[in-house]
């Protein structure tokens, strides 16, 4: 079987180290064993999306020397694909129509979890408006018609699902067409991923989305969940806490293909560490 990996960055700001850090991950697995690696861009956050950034992202990956199979896909030309998952989970009575704010969600809530705070069920069982709604998925329903699964992590080996830990997460809404859940989900299905490279923050959402895969009968890919570049006091790198964008070093006139070597070898700048870009965690 070919492999298959992909880096999936969202233009919602310029790339910094630990999106080059990420994507050489991807980029060299797939090249390490002689398979493949696609570039996805995840552009369906509305009010946080800027598509000028675009060919910013596409110059700096072409100058840390990382070349990518096939064309770009945009999630933004993907969202057919999105609303039919959605109507088929609809369909299948695992979806309801939510008209909370963010701020009662908050307000309401007695659990925090991987996304933030736990959805109490406010909406579920009522009869609420579609207009304008959020969809959310009916999480006891939705693990019991899947039954127990499990997944692979290459780094940290078989994990029992445990997407309940998120409570009925939002998978369509009215201001993205789709959650990052279902589309990353689709998306990786879709691009015949086999082999799924993503920062350690991001390790929890498999649960979501190995479940979502069942639900909708996606093949199953393998996952790699690598450290992220992280500062001095544990905090995932952010353009806004510092960190230079690669665009900046970039016009700078500094080499990108020997900076992607030093972080190949894991040289990194003063300050800078792997670390797991999980608050309280290691
Ligand atoms: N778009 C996500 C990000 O930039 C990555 C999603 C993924 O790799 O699954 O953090």
């Amino acid at each position: 079987m070919t492999i298959r990996t992909r880096f999936a960055p969202s233009p919602n700001g310029s790339l910094h180290l630990g999106h080059a850090y990420a994507a050489l991950v991807a980029h060299d697995l797939a090249r390490e064993r002689g398979g493949e690696f696609l570039l996805r861009i995840e552009d369906i956050d509305g009010t946080r999306t800027r598509a000028d950034l675009v060919p910013e992202m596409l110059a700096d990956l072409a100058w840390l020397g990382l070349e990518w199979d096939g064309s770009v896909v945009f999630q933004s030309q993907r969202l057919e694909n999105y609303a039919a998952a959605g109507e088929r989970l609809k369909a299948m009575g695992l979806l309801y129509p939510c008209q909370c704010t963010r701020a009662e969600v908050l307000a309401a809530a007695t659990e925090f979890g991987p996304d933030g705070p736990v959805y109490p069920g406010t909406c579920r069982g009522r009869d609420v408006s579609t207009e304008g709604a959020a969809w959310r998925l009916d999480m006891a329903k939705a693990t019991a018609l899947a039954g127990p699964l499990t997944w692979t992590d290459e780094l940290a080996g078989v994990q029992q699902a445990s997407p309940e830990l998120f409570g009925d997460v939002v998978l369509l809404r009215k201001e993205a067409p789709a959650s990052y859940h279902l589309a990353a989900t689709l998306d990786d299905a879709a691009q015949g991923i086999t082999l799924v490279t993503r920062g350690a923050d991001l390790f929890a959402s498999t649960h979501v989305h190995v479940l979502l895969g069942r639900l909708l009968q996606l093949c199953a890919p393998l996952y790699h969940h690598h450290l992220l570049l992280v500062e001095a006091d544990g905090k995932k790198l952010a353009k806004r806490r510092g960190s230079p964008a690669l665009a900046q070093l970039r016009r700078a006139g500094e080499d990108g293909r020997a900076l992607a070597d030093t972080l190949r070898e894991r040289r990194f700048p003063a300050g800078l560490s792997l670390g797991s870009g999980v608050d309280g965690a290691p």
